[in-house]
């Protein structure tokens, strides 16, 4: 039987670390960071509330800026400006999914690198690529990383299979999981892959990361591998009062019994993603603190 990854109590150790690591600054004022939401997308509304009442646990300040479903590009580019000249705000998280009419990439890229906690921008995607180690990674694949470390998943010399080429998860996964120091040998499938199962099946650690219920099933992965689920999936339930249930990529049942090690949907890598926030909003406070010499 696998062992089941849990998120939630490693996201929780790492949000006492930087309340701890936090308590010990002194720099006149609280880290803080910004939320942009742009409509009513009822998901969105969810997460950024959670990322408000984690930061609130640490001590990090928040400020949410809710704009109309109907907003215009040049006014967010405006109020992204803005808050990229507030020497009060240390990190911009722009809650994705936009409305149709924003450009997503546009937008990503208009929040200063030194504030981009989530990494999304073409500056800090680069500096990944670079291995430079003031780049702020996005969260997801940051979590990722951090809960295979913290769960003694050795990734030197292993092969590791992502499926999904996002430039929010899949993407950056791939170069943090290859990167010297993980050394990890990686392949990277997407919707015209051939032969997907016979490539999972030989992934000693497999993520998926593609947003569509039962993906990976027990015949795609080889006995004793590491298997990491990226996806969340809203399926329709009748016992549940919201209406809906929350599952993965991954076909669980099928999967658990033959793997080494397994993250569970809810309650995997969807707390590690708010943890590297609140890690990344921290790292952006002490470098503005460090420049201000305060
Ligand atoms: P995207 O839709 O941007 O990317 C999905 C990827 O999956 C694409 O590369 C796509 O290929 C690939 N794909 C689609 N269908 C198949 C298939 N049948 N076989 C193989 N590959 C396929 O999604 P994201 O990367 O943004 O997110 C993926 C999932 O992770 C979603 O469920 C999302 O909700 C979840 N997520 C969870 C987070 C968390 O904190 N837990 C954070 C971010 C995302 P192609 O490029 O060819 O289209």
């Amino acid at each position: 039987m696998s062992e089941i990854i849990d998120g939630n109590a490693t996201a929780k150790s790492i949000h006492q670390e930087l309340k701890d690591e936090l308590s010990k600054l002194n720099f006149g004022r609280p880290p803080c960071v910004a939320f942009i939401r742009v409509g009513e997308d009822p998901a969105s509304v969810s997460y950024v509330k959670k990322k408000g009442k984690v930061a609130a646990e640490i001590g990090i300040e928040s400020r949410l800026h809710v704009l109309p479903e109907t907003t215009e590009q040049n006014e967010l580019d405006a109020l992204i400006d803005k808050l990229n000249g507030d020497e009060t705000v240390d990190a911009i998280l722009v809650q994705a999914p936009l409305p149709k009419q924003l450009n997503e990439r546009r937008t990503f890229n208009r929040v200063r690198a030194d504030k981009d906690v989530d990494g999304f921008s073409n500056a800090n995607l680069g500096l990944l690529c670079q291995e430079d180690p003031q780049a702020f990674v996005a969260c997801t694949p940051a979590g990722i990383a951090e809960l295979l470390k913290r769960s003694g998943v050795k990734t030197a010399g292993k092969k590791a299979v992502i499926i999904g080429r996002s430039l929010i998860v899949g993407k950056p996964m791939a170069l943090l999981l290859s990167k010297k120091g993980s050394d990890a040998t990686v392949t990277v499938c997407h919707s015209k892959s051939e032969n997907l199962a016979e490539i999972c099946s030989q992934a000693d650690i497999l993520i998926a990361a593609v947003g569509r219920p039962n993906t990976v099933s027990a015949d795609m992965v080889k006995e004793g591998a590491c298997v990491i689920d990226v996806g969340i999936n809203r399926i329709p339930s009748s016992e549940t009062k919201s209406g809906y249930r929350l599952v993965g990529d991954v076909d669980f049942k099928s999967v658990s019994p033959k793997c080494s090690k397994i993250t569970p949907v809810p309650g995997g890598v969807g707390p590690m993603t708010v943890a590297m926030l609140m890690r990344n909003t921290l790292s952006a406070y002490k470098r503005h603190m460090a420049e201000r010499k305060i």
